[in-house]
């Protein structure tokens, strides 16, 4: 498929070197969102407003072709990642590099250019969609916005190729059709469309088969790689779902009350989990054979309050292996496998022999 033009592609003035074949760099990202609080709270407080701490200080790179998945449960700060990469939240701190662009350092016009190169799909096809807009409207539109070299009989026909791609077929069918007109499954499609339109590189897929019914789930997730085939994609692929993530990714990191704790190849953090959080997501992703049924639970209590994080390791509440450093030292992320890292002060012992 052909890209975009090469105005849209480059920024010279703000490309910085990246390694390999990158397509993305997170580096250090914080992202932390200040709470309101009334005039008797703040003076308490002495100024010292608090905030959410979504996302501390994450890393991690994406290779161009590949699919990275970021699990974790809710509230770990996956779909906050999701916006900053796009940009549709200022960063705290840290930096996220696409291509060899600082994303901080775009001017709101070519943030705007940059973002036909990446692209987004919510959970929520129905919330996602204009209601007045038809299906075809709704595909259109970020073309109109992004590419207005193109003629609107050309328009029309990509729209109709990219409803054809996507399997809503015959595409003039669907074309004039209204989202409340359509399945949930196929709602999806159509916002898969949408993000595919401007041809990106990158796309986002933020928990993309949550709401789509159980039956359409595998369907989906073979659309969209099929569409990576073709489109040449790149995904970030954010999930709650260790089950669903095994089904597409290549690399996954697991993240905790925003930090991540393990990082690595699919099949290495699958076989070898080192972390405790991530031992206790697997055991509870449900075994679809009777005889075999999991009963495993996730550890006791709920995700701790992220105004005031638990100090040391975030886990350690919760942690079934925790001792005293534990909460008095944050672990940093190591290397213990080749390319498998893990922010735990005791992995070693889960190091196969
Ligand atoms: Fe558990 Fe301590 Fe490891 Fe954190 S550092 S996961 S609390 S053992």
């Amino acid at each position: 498929m052909a890209r975009k033009s090469a105005e849209t592609k480059k920024d010279s003035s703000s490309r910085i070197a990246t390694s390999g074949q990158d397509l993305v760099e997170v580096k250090n990202l914080v992202k932390h969102f200040p709470v309101s609080t009334g005039l008797i709270a703040s003076l308490v407080n002495r100024g010292n407003i608090p905030s959410v701490k979504a996302v501390d200080g994450v890393s991690f790179t994406i290779r161009r072709g590949e699919v990275f998945g970021l699990a974790g449960e809710s509230g770990s700060g996956k779909s906050t990642i999701g916006r900053l990469v796009l940009r549709l939240y200022e960063v705290t701190s840290g930096q996220v590099i696409f291509d060899g662009i600082d994303l901080k350092t775009l001017s709101a016009e070519n943030m705007r250019r940059m973002r036909s190169r990446m692209q987004i799909v919510f959970q929520d096809p129905l919330a996602s969609l204009n209601p007045r807009m038809t299906l075809g409207q709704a595909i259109e539109d970020p073309a109109q916005i992004h590419m207005p070299e193109l003629s609107s009989d050309e328009r029309h026909q990509r729209v109709l190729n990219i409803l054809h791609a996507v399997g809503m077929n015959p595409p003039e069918s669907f074309y004039n059709l209204y989202p409340h007109q359509i399945s949930g499954g196929q709602r999806q499609r159509i916002v898969l469309a949408r993000a595919l339109i401007t041809h990106p590189e990158l796309i986002i897929a933020d928990e993309p088969i949550a709401m789509a019914d159980v039956s359409v789930r595998s369907i989906l997730l073979d659309l969209m790689m099929k569409m990576k085939k073709e489109f040449d994609l790149t995904y970030l692929f954010i999930t709650h779902d260790l089950a669903t993530a095994k089904y597409v990714c290549d690399r996954i990191g697991i993240l905790y009350l925003g930090k991540m704790c393990e990082m690595g190849d699919l099949h290495e953090v699958y076989d070898h989990p080192l972390h405790p959080y991530t031992q206790a997501l697997m055991a509870a992703v449900p075994v679809p054979d009777p005889l075999q049924r999991r009963t495993t639970k996730m550890p006791e209590g709920e995700i701790p309050n992220p105004i005031n994080p638990p100090s040391g390791c975030r886990f350690h509440p919760r942690c079934p292996l925790a001792k005293e450093i534990c909460s008095q030292e944050e672990p940093v992320m190591r290397e213990l496998r080749p390319g498998h890292t893990v922010a735990c002060h005791f992995a070693e012992q889960f190091l196969p022999k």
